[in-house]
């Protein structure tokens, strides 16, 4: 009998993961609980609202995916290591629960959706200036690179970033964001922007751990929580460790977990391969490793080698 895995997400963290596990272990299978129908591939929203790729081509579809078993449900709560869906059918059980669900977001400006970051994209096209208020501890990651693509695409515009109030640790992303941001000429401030009709307004949102993590502690070695063999990974998981919650720490985290899961259905332990700066539990490094990953390239162009890697490898395989 295979082991089976219920994977609770199936956003950046939760689809990685899976990947990551199928191709390391046999013998395993993965079942994927996700409300949508579609993984939206968010990282990749600056490269649409920049032209380089079309909003449709961010969604992929679940029931295209063979090699994991998909189970459209929106879960409300877990009970050791069975995920319970808000209506519908039973628990979903494993031997493991991975739970991926990314973050609540709590603001009106959706740009951590497809469909939501189009509708901004549409909007930005028919305005004269576009600025991005920040006036939250833990914002919702990617303004600046949507600020950064917006401005690329309509260079004659007016693009600023005001960052009233930030918690610190987003500080250092903003300082590299800031070389990107002189190079093509995007502004950035600390005061509130002046009002001016004709200009659109984003206010930037905030990210919390989503109700499923809430009572849950992470280990920031292993990701497991208090719960024998059920793992937080993702935006929440990121939150909870007092770690922004960007795409790079999500799927660094997957792929930790897959390794260490993998190893220990073939050997019988779960061992985690943690760098150095992890297994000091030292988080400045840490912070100094995602500047490096975050910044190694262009940005939007950076990313179009990510998605080319995620749409011709990760779901490639997935749905082979
Ligand atoms: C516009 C934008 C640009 C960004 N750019 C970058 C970047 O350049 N670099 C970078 O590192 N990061 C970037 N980020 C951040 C990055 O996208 C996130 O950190 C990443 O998506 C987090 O992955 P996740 O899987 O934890 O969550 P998500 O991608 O949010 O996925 C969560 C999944 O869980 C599902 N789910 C939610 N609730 C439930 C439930 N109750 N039951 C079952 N399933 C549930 C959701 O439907 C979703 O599919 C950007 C974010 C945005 C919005």
């Amino acid at each position: 009998m295979p082991h089976r895995v219920v994977v609770v997400g199936g956003g950046i963290a939760g689809l990685y993961f899976t990947y990551r596990l199928l191709s390391a272990a046999r013998e395993v299978e993965v079942v994927l609980v996700d409300p949508k129908d579609y993984h939206e591939f968010v990282v990749g929203v600056p490269m649409a609202v920049a032209g380089l790729v079309e909003f449709k081509d961010l969604l992929f579809p679940f029931r295209q995916l063979t090699k994991a078993k998909f189970v459209k449900a929106r879960v409300a709560a877990i009970d050791e290591r069975c995920a319970r869906p808000a209506e519908g059918s039973g628990p979903i059980c494993g031997d493991y629960l991975v739970l991926a669900p990314g973050a609540l977001h709590i603001g009106s400006a959706q740009y951590w959706s497809v469909e939501g970051s189009a509708a901004i994209a549409q909007a930005a096209a028919g305005a004269k200036a576009v600025r991005f208020i920040v006036n939250e501890l833990t914002p919702v990651a990617g303004f600046q690179e949507l600020a950064y693509a917006i401005k690329s695409r309509w260079p004659e515009k007016e693009v600023s970033i005001h960052v009233v109030y930030i918690g610190e640790d987003y500080r250092s992303f903003m300082e590299v964001g800031k070389r990107w941001a002189q190079e093509i000429g995007l502004e950035m401030s600390e005061e509130p922007p002046p009002w001016r009709p004709d200009e659109l307004y984003i206010k930037v949102p905030a990210a919390r751990p989503h109700p499923l993590a809430a009572g849950l502690e992470v280990d920031p070695t292993t990701f497991e929580t208090q719960y024998e063999r059920v793992y937080l990974i993702g935006d929440s998981s990121l939150l909870k460790l007092g770690l922004p919650p960007i795409g790079w720490g999500a799927l660094w985290q997957a792929a930790t977990l897959a390794k260490a899961i993998a190893k220990e259905l073939e050997s019988g332990v779960f061992e985690v391969e943690a760098e150095s700066w992890l297994a000091e539990g030292d988080k400045e490094k840490f912070l100094q490793w995602m500047v490096y990953r975050m910044t190694s390239g262009t940005p939007v162009i950076h990313l179009k080698g990510l998605y080319d890697l995620w749409r011709g490898q990760v779901w490639r395989f997935l749905s082979a």
